[in-house]
């Protein structure tokens, strides 16, 4: 299971975490072009799409080619689905292999084969879980995938499992501290709940828990939470990008908790959503998601309608693949000035990061040819240097975001509503 490199015995849980860029890009071309040849032969669904689209499958041999093939979204699978049930042509197995079928809202069933599930086990290993730890699963296990794909993921790792299922919070910490419980796999939300109440029942919780450990997924991991945990609490965190439709985790953090790295059993593209064309690294778009370990499912092209970027450089901790920066919005929150999206969670991670803003506004507009982007601003102070704010403010925002802002205009008090969209796009309207 573990391997060792370089000496670093048990650090990775298995070879394809540290191949090589050569070796990474020729695999994962091997794994799509297999990928695609079945999925074209048996599901019935992904025949018509390329048909109609003009493309073979021997024109799909590299990650690059993808951009010829129609992305699939979730409304596109429960339509297909109500019009030729039950699983709308995306099968590409005979029904009687199948193993299990999750159910999602819409509803969606979902056919799984658990041979084909293994790789989460490769998150909970870079989180640090192993045999001996005692881990509450919190997600649900009723229909959702989260429950029991995790559950076995932790077995994989050697750990304990306890299936818990959401909810039922005072339940949840007469377990952990009647059990020791050294691990827990939910929400952020959740576990400060737990925390929160145990204390609340006259709990210590460094003294009286034995939680070292925990995994999340479902919501990003706020940085303020995250320090909260892990400086208050002593309890190591990590998280996972997870996606039900194409079967699970796509990316994970190691201990270095600088962006989830990819992993190999997905083709994750980072894409225009308007276009479908790929974008270079760092640069925000829509995660565009194809597994390629698991044959059941005849899924080219999922559109997660979530919206981050990527990173190729190395990372400390030796895994070679490329890292997610983080979920930013969903593509309908983005709006593209001059080619480049912009998203209110990030320009409000750079404005609102100033103590003396207190509301912002974007405006983008069309003048001539060009669009062009003007930030509206309350001041919480009066007294600030405008001059240097809206200096530091356009060169923070063209840092994250790459894109100038045109204008920066300072707004009176009540000038923006209060409950206002951050980013208007006016230019439909011109
Ligand atoms: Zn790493």
């Amino acid at each position: 299971m573990a391997v060792m490199s370089g000496g670093k015995q048990d650090e990775f849980f298995d070879e394809l975490e540290i191949m090589s860029a050569e070796a990474r890009e020729k695999y994962l071309n091997q794994r799509l072009s297999q990928t695609v040849d079945h999925a074209y032969r048996h599901a019935p669904v992904v025949k018509e799409v390329f048909d109609k689209a003009g493309v073979s499958p021997a024109q799909i041999r590299t990650i690059k080619d993808l951009e010829k093939v129609p992305i699939v979204r979730k409304t596109d699978l429960i339509e297909r689905q109500k019009v030729n049930p039950p699983y709308g042509g995306f099968l590409a197995i005979p029904p009687e292999d199948v193993d299990r079928v999750f159910i999602s809202p819409g509803p969606l069933y979902e056919p799984i084969q658990t041979a084909a599930i293994k790789w989460f086990a490769k998150s909970f290993w870079a989180a640090g879980f192993r045999k001996g730890d005692v881990v509450i699963n919190t997600f649900t296990y009723h229909m959702s995938p989260a429950g029991i794909l995790f559950h076995e993921a932790l077995r994989d790792c050697g750990a304990t499992a306890i299936p818990m299922g959401t909810g039922n919070t005072e339940i949840q910490i007469q377990t952990m501290h009647d059990l020791k419980v050294t691990g827990f796999v939910g929400t952020p939300t959740f576990l400060m709940t737990i925390i929160k109440r145990a204390e609340e029942m006259g709990h210590d919780f460094r003294r009286d828990f034995a939680l070292q450990r925990a995994w999340f997924t479902g919501e990003m991991l706020p940085a303020s939470l995250r320090k909260t945990l892990e400086e208050n609490y002593q309890i190591a965190t990590a998280q996972a990008y997870a996606v039900t439709e194409p079967g699970g985790a796509i990316a994970y953090e190691c201990h270095q908790k600088s962006g989830m790295h990819l992993m190999d059993e997905y083709v994750v593209e980072i894409v225009d959503p308007e276009t479908g064309k790929q974008l270079p690294p760092e640069e925000i778009g829509e995660i565009v998601v194809t597994p390629v370990h698991n044959k059941g499912w005849g899924l080219i092209r999922f559109g997660t309608g979530d919206m981050s970027s990527y990173i190729t450089e190395p990372c400390p901790c030796g895994r070679t693949a490329c890292r997610l920066t983080g979920i930013v919005g969903r593509t309908g929150d983005a709006v593209k000035v001059r080619g480049m999206f912009v998203v209110a969670k990030q320009a409000e991670e750079v404005v609102l990061s100033s103590k003396s803003v207190s509301r912002f506004q974007i405006v983008v507009r069309r003048s001539g040819q060009r669009d062009e982007m003007t930030l509206k601003i309350e001041l919480k102070d009066e007294a600030v240097d405008r001059k240097k704010l809206a200096d530091d403010l356009n060169k923070r925002f063209q840092n994250l975001c790459r894109v100038k802002i045109d204008h920066i205009e300072f707004v009176e008090k009540g000038a923006i509503p209060e409950e206002h969209q951050k980013i208007v796009d006016e230019r439909a309207w011109e």
